[in-house]
């Protein structure tokens, strides 16, 4: 079944009543800002080479939303996911230090989506590392990205002493482990690894070892278990990353670590992610709105195409799946196609028709 591509209203919903068929699964299309636009428009060509059965409504989010809707998260994107449950979605630009608050945390926060999963995977050798597979599962909603921040004035300066608190808690951290030890049995992946500074954040990620120790019981002899505290793992993941498979961790660590892994198989233009509820799932690129490149038509759009590939995967088409991603290895290996920050020469829609051939 060909994908319905509506590639113009970028402010309004799409007409067309949305609503799940035998054949077709209704999708809300965040193109996002700086690069977004571009590489969801290389993204969208790919899904419909492969025969994704997904129907979009557009919206807006992110910079783009505040411009065109006076929001940078419009009432309108927030009905269109509720109803939808399902998200493709481009960098969202948030202003650093003051101005508003990310759309990509509130986005999580809206539908609950405790679960990020960023896969890293050796894309093209002659690295720093060949054949990585590694899996980090991010907890999304906890921790010190509650945004409890507040300063408190001393003489003249408002801003001299800055204060914020995360919060953790035993049902998000055993919730985010099951994630990760459910995602390692269905995966075939061997062992899971709890990530934390239970030595010195005592409480905050004491607590989350503790639930993820106790979740590592029930999948004794299936899924091994061991544990790192966060800066060794650093350390660790860039001296030998092949000691680790699937790692569990915490929301700012999570982050961290999940850039570190990208950088292991050669950058941010190629991570993708899922951002998993249990209602609702947003997929998207690792990268931001790349606002040095925007507009020029050179963005990598393989980390979204990827994105795209597990979002094909969560809704049950592992064969498109796995048809997305053996396209894009033959396009980077034997065609050597490649965008400029993978060393190449290609543009946007040089990949994108590379991966287009590849699938016919
Ligand atoms: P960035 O990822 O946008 O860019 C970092 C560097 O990587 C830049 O040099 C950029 O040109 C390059 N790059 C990124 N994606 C690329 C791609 N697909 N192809 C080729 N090169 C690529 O990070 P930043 O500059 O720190 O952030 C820019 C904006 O994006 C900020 O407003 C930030 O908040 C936002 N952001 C959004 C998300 C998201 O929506 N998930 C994630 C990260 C950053």
């Amino acid at each position: 079944m060909a994908v319905k591509t509506q590639k113009k209203p970028q402010t309004q919903p799409a007409k067309k009543p949305v609503g799940k068929t035998a054949s077709t699964i209704p999708v809300t299309l965040i193109p996002g800002d700086g690069i977004g636009p571009e590489v969801t428009e290389a993204t969208l060509t790919v899904l419909e080479a492969v025969g994704a059965p997904f129907t979009y409504e557009w919206h807006l989010a992110g910079v783009a939303g505040l411009q065109k809707a006076g929001d940078p998260l419009p009432k309108a994107t927030i009905e269109s996911i509720r109803k939808t449950r399902l998200a493709l979605k481009g960098p969202l630009a948030t202003p650093v230090g003051g101005g508003f608050r990310s759309s990509n945390v509130r986005l999580r926060e809206e539908f609950h989506l405790f679960a990020n999963l960023r896969p890293a995977r050796t894309l093209i050798p002659g690295g720093r590392y060949e054949n990585i597979d590694l899996v980090l599962v991010r907890e999304n909603l906890e921790g010190l990205y509650v945004g409890f921040e507040h300063y408190i004035p001393v003489g003249d300066d408002p801003h001299a002493v800055a204060l914020a608190s995360g919060v953790n808690t035993r049902a998000g951290g055993r919730r985010i482990c099951e994630f990760a030890f459910e995602y390692a049995v269905k995966n075939n992946r061997k062992k899971v690894t709890l990530v934390h500074k239970a030595n010195v954040l005592k409480a905050l990620t004491g607590l989350f070892l503790e639930a993820g120790r106790d979740v590592a019981k029930g999948y004794e002899g299936r899924v091994a278990c061991d544990e790192r505290i966060i800066d060794a793992c650093a350390m660790q993941l860039v001296m030998n990353p092949y000691q680790f498979d699937v790692i569990v961790t915490t929301n700012l660590f999570g982050d961290i670590l999940s850039d570190l892994n990208a950088g292991l198989v050669g950058g941010l233009g190629m991570a993708p992610a899922g951002n998993i509820g249990k209602d609702a799932a947003i997929f998207e690129a690792v990268h931001g709105s790349a606002p040095d490149i925007a507009g020029k038509g050179v963005a990598n759009p393989l980390a979204l195409m990827l994105s795209a590939a597990m979002m094909l995967d969560h809704v049950g088409h592992q064969d498109k799946a796995q048809r997305v991603q053996k396209a894009i290895d033959d396009v980077l290996l034997k065609d050597k196609v490649r965008t400029g920050d993978l060393g190449g020469k290609a543009n946007t829609k040089q990949f994108t028709q590379a991966v287009v051939a590849r699938l016919k």
